[in-house]
């Protein structure tokens, strides 16, 4: 980590950061000449600091902050080293981070840690998931009163019609796209392809798969802090929020997933299309932990303006081949691919959290040879279905008194969620809508 920096001597500032409960960067601005300091000593701030509420400032009542004496934890950079931060006009590097207690153990209140947990236990039993996103966002000129689709870099118009898979629409945005994939490089995203999503203004890009899921979190989580930034650097915002417009879809942020045994085979493949019985069950085990993890896919009030029907995002708690009006799809393709799409969660996830819920769920319904019910077959959204929570509250409640989600959330890390989201809630019911706008906007 030394060398990057002494490789790259025009960078003049760090960031050292560690992702928060909401998926917030949190942590300080350090001159790179002392940023050795940080690597070899760690740097220490408070272990609420990744508790704290969207918002930030209405600590006062936390019993998250008060109630230990508010004690330090030690953060340290995670394996990924300095990250580029093109986005900024001064040459600039992240340098992410985690947080350890002061006797060394792992913070497990650490979003990051909680992945990681996960990702050991799949380890131990020979196993590799295989992981790939896709985020959802729109391209906002909140410039005015309501948000609108900014003008084209380019063409300086508006964009008029909404297409799906619209290579127009991509283009309108071409300066900012390109500077997007320059940066992914930059920085080792793995972005694939772009697309232009239903909503006028929404795209869609995808991260390539790979063995490896905290990388992945840690791409998406870097992905939605670069898209933000590149954005504004642009003149206008991007947003993951779950639903920023009432007439268009919402943003999803989709997770495809496999497991590999020791020999490096896909134990979802069967040679066929159907999937082995180990699929089977990581979906039963998905579909069993749904509804009590709902918070962790939609942990905003506005999430749930996003699970409607009609709009490709999740309502009833079901799976199926090749349908994606199901909260769970089994893609067809080559057998050798066979994997699972779980579409729950917003682009406004912690991709952390959600690796989490998502990995450990299946992980317990392998464990545990959890059969689904049958895969349904047609629009999920005129079927009788058991629904997933249908607001915050609800969801909220679910999560805290759940018995599913103690075999892959930390008692720690459960009792911090509920804590915080519960203080959102009622924060947030006390704004406008337009004022929660505000705060939504650039912030998950
Ligand atoms: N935008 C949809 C969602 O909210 C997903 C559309 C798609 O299938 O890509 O999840
Ligand atoms: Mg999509
Ligand atoms: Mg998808």
């Amino acid at each position: 980590m030394k060398n990057w920096l002494r490789k790259n001597p025009h960078v003049r500032t760090i960031r050292v950061a560690a992702a928060d409960i909401n998926g917030q960067a949190r942590g300080k601005r350090v001159p790179a000449r002392f940023a050795d300091k940080a690597v070899e000593d760690g740097t220490r701030f408070p272990l609420s600091v990744l508790n704290l509420d969207i918002w930030g400032e209405d600590i006062d009542d936390s019993p998250l902050v008060f109630e230990s004496g508010d004690a330090d934890g030690v953060l340290k950079p995670t394996e990924r080293g300095f990250v580029p931060m093109p986005w900024l006009d001064a040459p600039s590097a992240l340098l992410p981070i985690w947080m350890y207690r002061e006797d060394g153990r792992a913070y497990e209140g650490d979003p990051r840690h909680a992945l990681r947990a996960v990702v050991d236990r799949y380890k131990a039993l020979g196993l590799t998931p295989v992981v790939a996103v896709e985020l959802e966002f729109f391209l906002i000129d909140d410039s005015g009163k309501n948000l609108q689709v900014p003008t084209s870099p380019r063409s300086g118009k508006r964009r008029k019609a909404a297409e799906t898979m619209s290579i127009r629409a991509l283009d309108q945005f071409d300066t900012f796209f390109t500077d997007l994939y320059d940066a992914c490089e930059e920085m080792d995203i793995p972005a694939d392809t772009a697309i232009s999503e239903a909503g006028l203004g929404q795209f869609e890009i995808n991260l390539m798969h790979g063995p490896d899921a905290l990388r992945a979190a840690d791409d998406a989580w870097l992905f939605k802090m670069l898209v933000k930034g590149l954005a504004r650097h642009h003149g206008f915002a991007a947003s993951f929020m779950a639903k920023p417009y009432e007439d268009y879809a919402g943003s999803g942020l989709h997770t495809h997933f496999s497991v590999l045994d020791q020999d490096g085979n896909n134990i979802f493949d069967d040679g066929g299309p159907k999937g082995t019985d180990a699929m089977r069950h990581a979906v039963g085990g998905c579909l069993s932990a749904m509804n009590d993890s709902t918070l962790v896919f939609a942990p905003h009030g506005n999430s749930y303006d996003r699970m409607v029907p009609g709009a490709h995002a999740p309502t009833g708690v079901c799976w199926a081949y090749e349908n994606r009006t199901a909260a769970i799809r089994v893609p067809s393709g080559s057998h050798k691919a066979r994997r699972i799409e779980h579409r729950v969660a917003g682009g406004d996830v912690n991709p952390y959290l959600m690796l989490t819920a998502i990995l450990g769920s299946a992980l317990y319904g392998i464990e545990n040879k959890i059969e689904p019910p049958a895969p349904i077959t047609g629009n999920a959204y005129a079927l009788d279905l058991p629904q997933v929570p249908n607001t915050w509250k609800d969801a909220i409640d679910a999560f805290e008194g759940s018995e599913v989600v103690p075999h892959f959330f930390s008692a720690e890390m459960i009792r911090n969620m509920v804590l915080t989201k519960r203080q959102e809630l009622r924060y947030m019911e006390e704004l406008t809508p337009e004022e929660r706008v505000e705060i939504y906007l650039d912030t998950v």
